[in-house]
């Protein structure tokens, strides 16, 4: 066999061949017209096709057609994508390239040898701890004594700091704070103060965010049950697989996707609420997950079609009387998966605009990811921090004391982007200031 041939036999060996593989009609439906480049973070920061959506699936298609291995750089484009979406949203040829990504990672991570060792160990850590609630609260524990016990405050202050790698300082300055008052209620944990309720609806509590934003939980719950809903939060629902998904661990994901729709259609609920548009993305994309799974593929559309944003659910209601003023100035960071993965962004600035006194200013581009990308800031801390450069200066220009946002990790990196760079405010949900507004209207302090 000639050495050409060998290769490209090679090459074939080494194309997609998994039941995730990325379908090749949906690679084909790239036109390469270029549209989506200048709405790439990557491509934006670093000005290379290969950083962009188009050159990427260039890459896909060419390893899914067997015409080039998957090698070590290709690997390395694919990785620095943020998995944003936001090239998702603009493409007039609707190629689906967050799904055609995460399953691109899958086909990858199948292949342990294939794949890179930063993507084995987050596969590992999130199945070790992630996948299992008692486990996260093991861990959130431990970071709570951490912080509590002083050690933090004197690691920040000694030099020893400096002398981390650079990954690890980045975690330690992200590293959330692990709330006193977690949010571990379960069952029904709202009503309405008069009348029955009209709807009863499920809230999903997720892995992290009862220990790090229960108050963001607590919002919720107080919102939903003041426009008439029974709150309940179905005591055996797990992750939602999201950082799973984005990771390639398909397989992890779709475990939890199963056990999640037993127990919340259980609950015979008109709708599920999210208030992290990460979890609310993925679980509206439940149904494509399973869709070739016989067992779960119907419930799993009837899943997804029950999931709503919390934003996206107030905002289609009436809001009840009783909002109080909120003299603040407030700008509106769109989290990727809620503007381009699930297109909503009118909502969250309907209910802040419906706030009296709050003046809500705009950024130049509020929809341009701030590095967060899930776990991106840990595994990419370079770049991660250049897109978090970026938002703070548009932040910072618009004088600002709230950065209103409505995901948990976006939440993380705008704090810690507000501690570098020493601008004053703070960050909340939108729930968190509707809420907030609401007690003042019922002089609650
Ligand atoms: S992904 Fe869409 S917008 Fe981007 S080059 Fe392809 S067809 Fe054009
Ligand atoms: S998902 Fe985001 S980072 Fe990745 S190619 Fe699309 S726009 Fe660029």
């Amino acid at each position: 066999m000639s050495r050409m041939r060998a290769r490209k036999a090679t090459a074939a060996r080494e194309g997609f061949s998994g039941s995730d593989a990325p379908a090749l009609q949906d690679l084909m439906r790239c036109v390469h017209c270029g549209l989506c480049l200048a709405h790439c973070p990557t491509y934006i920061e670093l000005g290379l096709e290969t950083e962009s959506p188009r050159g990427r699936l260039h890459l896909m298609r060419a390893v899914s057609q067997g015409r080039i291995p998957v090698s070590q750089n290709v690997v390395r484009h694919l990785d620095l994508c943020l998995q944003c979406r936001n090239c998702q949203a603009v493409c007039p040829s609707g190629v689906p390239y967050g799904q055609i990504m995460e399953e691109t990672r899958a086909e990858i991570l199948r292949d342990g040898r294939r794949a890179p060792a930063s993507w084995l160990a987050s596969r590992l850590v999130l199945r070790l701890f992630f996948s299992r609630p008692e486990r996260v609260r093991y861990l959130m524990t431990a970071l709570g004594l951490y912080e509590r016990s002083g050690f933090q405050g004197l690691l920040r202050r000694s030099p020893l700091l400096n002398l981390l790698p650079d990954p690890w300082r980045n975690l330690e300055q992200l590293v959330p704070r692990v709330s006193a008052r977690p949010f571990l209620a379960r069952g029904v944990v709202g009503s309405p103060a008069h009348g029955p309720p009209k709807f009863r609806v499920a809230l999903l509590s997720g892995c992290m965010m009862p220990y790090i934003f229960g108050q963001v939980h607590e919002a919720t719950v107080r919102l939903l049950a003041r426009h008439g809903c029974e709150v309940v939060v179905p005591p055996e629902q797990v992750c939602c697989g999201a950082l799973h998904l984005h990771s390639g661990d398909r397989q992890e994901a779709k475990r939890l996707a199963r056990h999640n729709i037993d127990v919340f259609l259980a609950e015979k609920v008109d709708a599920i609420i999210v208030n992290v548009a990460g979890c609310g993305a993925a679980m509206k994309e439940y149904g494509q997950l399973l869709k070739d799974d016989p067992r779960y593929a119907k419930r799993a559309s009837r899943f997804s079609a029950l999931v709503k944003d919390v934003n996206e659910f107030l905002a289609a209601l009436p809001l009840s009387d009783g909002l109080g003023p909120l003299h603040q100035v407030v700008t509106y960071q769109d989290p990727c998966h809620l503007a381009h993965a699930q297109g909503i962004k009118v909502q969250p600035r309907a209910l802040l605009q419906a706030i009296p006194g709050l003046e809500l200013v705009e950024m130049s581009h509020p929809d341009q990811c701030c590095g967060s990308g899930g776990i991106y800031n840990l595994t990419h801390p370079h770049l991660a921090q250049r897109l978090l450069r970026r938002k703070m200066l548009e932040v910072a220009a618009t004088g600002a004391q709230v950065v209103a946002t409505a995901n948990a990790g976006c939440a993380l990196q705008l704090e810690a982007g507000l501690r570098r760079y020493g601008l004053s405010g703070r960050v909340a949900h939108v729930v968190e200031l509707l809420d907030e507004a609401y007690q003042r209207g019922s002089g609650t302090p």
